[in-house]
């Protein structure tokens, strides 16, 4: 890396949003950084079968290295570092501290991401993206025809197993030993649609190399299952959001129409937004972003006369010749 100037943007977090974003800005010649602990979501999604452009689906692990590759083509950089904090200085520099090093920007794009907690149940780690999901427009087309569970206790959940009753005849809710928190009316429906609810607490998930075969109860009653999902307990990648006092609500980090946080210079994408958690929605948010952060960029070296700076060693580097006759604007 070795750069003494400070980026022109740094990305926070490699995932989806942060790659699409450092290929915008990197074919926009602008300086990009890109910050990366390598915990992306899509890792878990083994087969992604909604992203445009690949029929026959693609693995999300898969996925990311195509947009490394991409993003480093046209010149991004990249940096395995887990950042803690996010200072601004007067001049309206960020410093961007990592475990490892200090960095330099004049925009940040926060790509953070989420992570989503899965119940604390033996067996069901190993499910986790082969038969244990969390979004039912990612995975329930895959579920088909299967019998699914459903993990929860309020209204989100009864709304989850009803529509999944177009996926699959058999669908249950399980508690998990939680009381149940929905409404009179979603109650209802669960008796009109004649859904299973297990209220106790499930001891264990049985699976064949990650393929859930039952549940076990608490009782020692045993449900077959093929399929799982939870209504998910989503923890924000937020904090160095916080730290610089961008607002956010409900934990997500808010931005306007051009992905800019409440503080200037400050954007954010992806699912740490108020963004539905998926991947072409996080690579749209980050392709966004990245062509605004170019905008303001653009603006501010006409402002500050960067870029005449910028044409004048151009024009002394005969780097450009107009052709003969052609007008110069006065
Ligand atoms: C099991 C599963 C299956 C899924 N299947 C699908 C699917 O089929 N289709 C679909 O559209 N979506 C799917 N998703 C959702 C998809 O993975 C997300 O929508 C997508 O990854 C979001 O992109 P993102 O860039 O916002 O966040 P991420 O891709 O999660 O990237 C965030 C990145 O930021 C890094 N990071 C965070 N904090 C820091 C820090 N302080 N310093 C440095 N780096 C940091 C993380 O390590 C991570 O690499 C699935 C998710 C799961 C869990």
């Amino acid at each position: 890396m070795g750069q003494s100037q400070p980026w022109d943007a740094i990305v926070i977090g490699g995932g989806i949003a942060g790659l699409s974003a450092a290929i915008y800005l990197a074919r926009a010649k602008r300086q990009t950084l890109v910050i990366d602990n390598r915990k992306s979501l899509a890792n878990w999604a083994t087969d992604v079968e909604n992203y445009l452009g690949f029929p026959h689906g693609i693995a999300g692990e898969d996925l990311l290295a195509r947009g490394r590759k991409q993003a480093g083509h046209y010149g991004a950089e990249f940096a395995d570092d887990y950042i803690e904090e996010l200072r601004r200085a007067p001049s309206n520099i960020f410093h961007v501290i990592g475990q490892h090093e200090v960095y330099e920007a004049r925009r940040v794009l926060l790509a953070t991401g989420i992570y989503h907690l899965p119940p604390d149940i033996p067996g069901l780690p190993e499910c986790l993206g082969h038969s244990m999901f969390f979004c039912k427009d990612c995975d329930g087309f895959r579920c088909e025809g299967r019998r699914i569970g459903i993990f929860g206790w309020n209204n989100e959940t009864v709304e989850y197993a009803l529509a999944m009753l177009l996926y699959s005849p058999c669908v249950f809710i399980f508690q998990n030993g939680h009381e149940s928190r929905w409404s009179a009316q979603h109650e209802e429906w669960l008796h009109e649609y004649e859904i299973p609810v297990y209220p106790e607490r499930v001891v264990d998930v049985h699976h064949k190399h990650g393929d859930v075969q039952w549940l076990e109860l608490e009782s020692g009653v045993h449900v077959e299952l093929n399929a799982l999902f939870t209504t998910r307990g989503d923890i924000y990648h937020n904090k160095l959001a916080h730290q610089l006092g961008a607002n956010t609500h409900d934990s997500e980090v808010l931005v306007n129409e051009c992905m800019e946080t409440t503080v200037r210079g400050l954007y954010a994408a992806g699912c740490v937004t108020p963004a539905n958690c998926q991947m072409i929605i996080a690579a749209g948010e980050g392709a966004k972003a990245g062509q605004a952060i170019n905008r303001s960029l653009f603006e501010e070296s006409l402002q500050t006369h960067a870029l005449h700076r910028f044409r004048s060693k151009q024009i002394e580097n005969c780097e450009t010749e107009p052709p003969v006759g052609a007008a110069t604007a006065r």
